[in-house]
């Protein structure tokens, strides 16, 4: 039966963009994806081979587990340490190491972490377990953020005395100015989030173009998107363009989804956040605003991690920045695999060296 994903990965039209991606893109130039997903997409369909020598393609800080940094994962850790606090969260935060140890190694230490499917999973164990404090940890960019943030709401309207939520959200935008103006990166061109861009639409990009010259183009996650996305950076680049451009008009509109945007504003606050590989990024991290306080795990359960440290020989904080290859870490494959993750770039499933380790034919240079 065909579906109606099909056109978006139709060798034939596949083709017809390599072709004039060839024939556009004639001045050496480093485009950066954004998003974890067109991560997975460009290793698991073979696209770096089917680039002109002129093109590299390079993943960026999409993946929201792996920009996670360690004293926050060390806090959540911290949480779950605590006398009756169960720990609730998706299953991608299990195997991530913070300084000392994981998620799941204190689940099979005795914590009570709990794997959720929705953040509403986490207020119904509140409801049957009024003996505990259930704490949702909440990591993610746009896309999440504003379910958590109706949670959030949820949990008022209910009143639900014995629930929290820790948020480690992050939003894009300012992240990628930090790319930008970091030189060892040199990025010319973005390949931006079709999930985040559905939510925020492209004007929060826009400084991209009028700041720095930079062109961009959001796309979606079949190949044909992704070449496509890579097709019309070309043609901006070559005809000396730098402007936000949809190449995902069925999932996107410029102006993004504004009730989405309005739950997310309502519940949380702008607060810097450190992001691994990057370091502190004025406002891109969203913490409740006060009036959520009695929801908000910071409060709630205050504690105080352990000095964090860094694991030694782990190259995830430059793979993130597009300046090192996942190929190139001394610890790749060897050390460190998916099933013995040393950083959390091997960990997610939208990890950059999870994605070059699955499909290492396509993706080794
Ligand atoms: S291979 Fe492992 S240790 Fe090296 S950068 Fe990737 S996740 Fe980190």
């Amino acid at each position: 039966m065909s579906s109606v994903l099909d056109g978006f990965r139709d060798p034939e039209v596949a083709k017809r963009l390599v072709d004039a991606i060839h024939a556009t893109a004639t001045v050496p130039c480093k485009l950066m994806e954004v998003c974890g997903t067109h991560t997975m997409a460009i290793a698991k369909h073979g696209l770096r081979g089917l680039m002109p020598e002129t093109i590299t393609l390079l993943s960026g800080p999409g993946c929201p587990v792996c920009v996670t940094a360690n004293p926050d994962i060390d806090l959540a850790i911290e949480i779950a340490r605590q006398p009756g606090v169960v720990l609730a969260t998706f299953g991608d935060m299990m195997k991530v190491p913070g300084s000392y140890s994981s998620l799941s190694g204190e689940k099979a230490d005795g914590r009570d972490v709990r794997i959720v499917y929705s953040p509403l999973d986490s207020l119904t164990i509140a409801e049957k377990e009024p003996d505990k404090h259930v704490v949702f940890l909440g990591v993610g960019f746009e896309t999440t953020a504003p379910t958590v943030a109706l949670t959030i709401r949820e949990a008022a309207r209910r009143e639900l005395p014995n629930w929290s939520a820790l948020s480690l959200h992050k939003t894009v935008p300012e992240a990628l100015r930090a790319l930008v103006n970091d030189p060892e990166v040199q990025i010319t061109g973005f390949i931006l989030p079709g999930h985040v861009s559905t939510i925020i639409g492209t004007e929060p990009y826009e400084f991209l173009a009028r700041e720095y010259g930079v062109p961009s183009v959001i796309t979606g996650f079949e190949p044909v998107d992704v070449l496509q996305g890579v097709w019309m950076l070309s043609k901006q680049l070559a005809e000396g363009r730098a402007e936000v451009e949809i190449a995902y008009g069925r999932g996107v509109d410029a102006e993004g989804n504004p009730t989405a945007v309005a739950a997310m504003e309502a519940a949380f606050e702008p607060v810097d956040a450190e992001w691994r590989g990057i370091g502190v990024i004025p406002g891109t991290g969203l913490a409740l605003r006060p009036e959520f306080a009695q929801y908000d795990a910071r409060v709630r359960v205050p504690c105080t991690p352990p000095e964090p440290r860094e694991i030694k020989g782990c190259q995830c904080g430059d793979v993130l920045r597009g300046v090192t290859l996942p190929f190139d870490c001394k610890l790749f494959g060897k050390g460190c695999t998916p099933e013995h993750p040393i950083g959390p770039c091997m960990v997610s499933s939208e990890g950059s060296c999870a994605a070059y380790y699955r499909y290492t034919d396509y993706g080794k240079e």
